[in-house]
């Protein structure tokens, strides 16, 4: 499904000497659709850069990323954006709600845009699932870390692509709620879905078809 052949990734720092290193020294790996790979590694180790270049939001200095055979890098924006609209939903590691709209609003927005189907009730059902139906109607400076995070997970579920690329998805979740988002994740693989879920959490190994690591920028075999 989707595909990284080779892709490495420097990042040029400007301090005196300014250098440049490689945050992810050349690696491949595929996410094949219907599994769940997790990846785990410490911080700085270069997993996100590596998110972000399957994505399709960080060109990767040497490599290619292909989805279903497209060199996602070769397409202009306007076409790479589209197709990451349709096909690749991303749960950032930082903050990623737009502050002027509201929650139901954000969870709308990838949809709107292309001048999809604006399903409220379908996200009423994932708001539900995630035990923040109550606040579709809030703003996203009302909400804790916790209630955000999981308006992000809404919105990437209800986005229904066929890649989901979660960056530690439940760093700001107590227990119960870690369970039940690994849970919808391993839902999503069920469904036909290839996911790649960062993550520190112990219990998340449970969930995954495949381990995979990063140390200091190189992706291990497993
Ligand atoms: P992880 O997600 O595993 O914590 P990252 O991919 O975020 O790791 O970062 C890997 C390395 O690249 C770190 O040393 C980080 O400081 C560096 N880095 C990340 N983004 C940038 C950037 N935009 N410019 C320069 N260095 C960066
Ligand atoms: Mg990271």
């Amino acid at each position: 499904m989707l595909k990284a052949e080779n892709v490495s990734r420097k990042y040029f720092r400007n301090r005196i000497g300014a250098n440049c290193f490689e945050a992810v020294h050349p690696a491949s790996l595929e996410l094949e659709s219907g599994t769940l790979t997790l990846l785990q590694g410490r911080s700085g180790s270069g997993k996100t850069t590596l998110l972000h270049m399957l994505a399709g939001l960080l060109n990767p200095t040497d490599g290619k990323v292909l989805l279903e055979q497209q060199d996602l890098y070769s397409l202009p924006d306007p076409e790479l954006s589209r197709l990451r609209n349709e096909k690749i939903s991303v749960i950032p590691q930082g903050r990623s709600a737009v502050d002027s709209l509201t929650v139901m609003e954000n969870i709308l927005l990838p949809a709107r845009l292309y001048g999809k189907k604006q399903d409220e009730e379908v996200v009423e059902q994932w708001l539900d699932i995630l035990g923040i139906a109550d606040l579709k109607d809030v703003m996203p400076s009302e909400l804790s870390g916790g209630e955000l995070r999981r308006m992000a997970i809404a919105r990437s579920l209800h986005q229904n692509a066929e890649v989901i690329l979660a960056d530690e998805p439940t760093g700001d979740l107590d227990n119960e709620n870690t369970e039940k988002v690994l849970e919808l994740l391993r839902q999503a693989a069920g469904r036909g879905c290839a996911v790649l879920v960062v993550s520190h959490e112990e219990c998340a190994a449970e969930y995954a078809d495949r381990i995979l690591r990063m140390d200091a920028g190189t992706l291990l075999s497993p």
